[in-house]
């Protein structure tokens, strides 16, 4: 399950909110902004692999947090743009944040070059795999790149042994192709660690999508609107795109979105006041793909 965004303009940031949308409003093709479920890529190539998408601080697997569709007007290569936010989900960690950008002109090999339609596709249902027309394979539980496949049918794919063990517990097990084969003691052993994790992360999804509350404030070269006094970067702080162009603010994650996560007693462990998102001034297109952007989290101080 996941949300989309609506913007409203308030002066010239403009404020994200949640709401309630059909799933084909979410696709790619659509050119969502949305919290939770997998991410709508936008590009197919260059996609980030499993390495990119991994906690820099505990190496495990990043969850899909949020994305934004925030085209550049008057800038033709960036005709579509698309930021995708990763944070780290694995108790006690929970603190790992990855941001990555991707543009497309509108005239590319994966898009039409006039808008989607408004009226909703036939319906074609749900397929074992997720694939892209490219051909690349997709994790099913979260969407990222799948390298990795499940070693009964090798028709499952996944980003990692951690996704892997979660679609085990979650009916892999029993949907499986190849069901009642060899047993996979090893994932039934992981996967009842699991459970605790995964029943939060359901719980915050159903709750992001029904909060009709601002979460997100986008203001590209705008000032972020701090939370504290504490921990606000200078300018030295914000490192420099590899391009050679300077970081300017673009979004933040308000603190009502990270409530959410608090609620869920994940408790202690996850601790953010504010996230800023620094992109590249000149919104570079160095190769194709991907590009890693910087983020900036303050922590809520304790206050007395
Ligand atoms: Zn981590
Ligand atoms: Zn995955
Ligand atoms: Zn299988
Ligand atoms: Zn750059």
């Amino acid at each position: 399950m996941s949300a989309p965004m609506a913007a409203a303009s308030v002066g010239l940031a403009e404020l994200g909110f949640v709401e309630a949308a059909p799933a084909w409003r979410l696709r790619s093709e659509q050119f969502p902004s949305k919290v939770g479920g997998r991410p709508a890529w936008l590009g197919a190539a260059g996609l980030p692999g499993p390495a990119r998408l991994a906690c820099a601080l505990c190496g495990r697997p990043l969850a899909f947090l949020l994305q934004l569709y925030a085209p550049l007007p008057g800038r033709a290569d960036a005709f579509h743009r698309g930021l995708f936010l990763f944070c780290c989900r694995t108790p006690p960690c929970c603190a790992g944040l990855r941001v990555f950008r991707n543009q497309l002109p509108r005239r590319n090999d994966f898009y039409a070059y006039e808008p989607p339609s408004e009226d909703p596709p036939p319906e074609t249902g749900e397929s074992v795999c997720l694939q892209l027309e490219s051909g690349a394979h997709l994790c099913r539980v979260c969407g990222c790149l799948g390298p990795k496949t499940c070693s009964r049918c090798h028709k499952a794919h996944y980003c990692s042994k951690e996704h892997q063990t979660l679609d085990w517990r979650l009916g892999h097990k029993q949907a499986c192709p190849q069901a009642g084969e060899a047993p996979e003691e090893e994932l039934d052993s992981m996967a009842k660690h699991e459970s605790r994790e995964d029943r939060i992360f359901q719980k915050f999804k159903t709750k992001i999508s029904l909060e009709p509350e601002q979460i997100l404030r986008y203001g590209r070269g705008l000032a972020p609107i701090w939370i504290s006094g504490e921990n606000i970067p200078q300018e030295k702080d914000i490192p420099d795109c590899p391009c050679g162009a300077k970081r300017i603010f673009e979004f933040q994650v308000m603190p009502h979105l990270l409530n959410y996560l608090k609620a869920d007693s994940l408790g202690r462990s996850v601790d953010w006041g504010v996230l800023a998102i620094f992109t590249c001034a000149e919104s570079c297109g160095l190769g194709t793909g991907y590009t890693e952007e910087f983020v900036w989290k303050q922590d809520l101080t304790d206050a007395p």
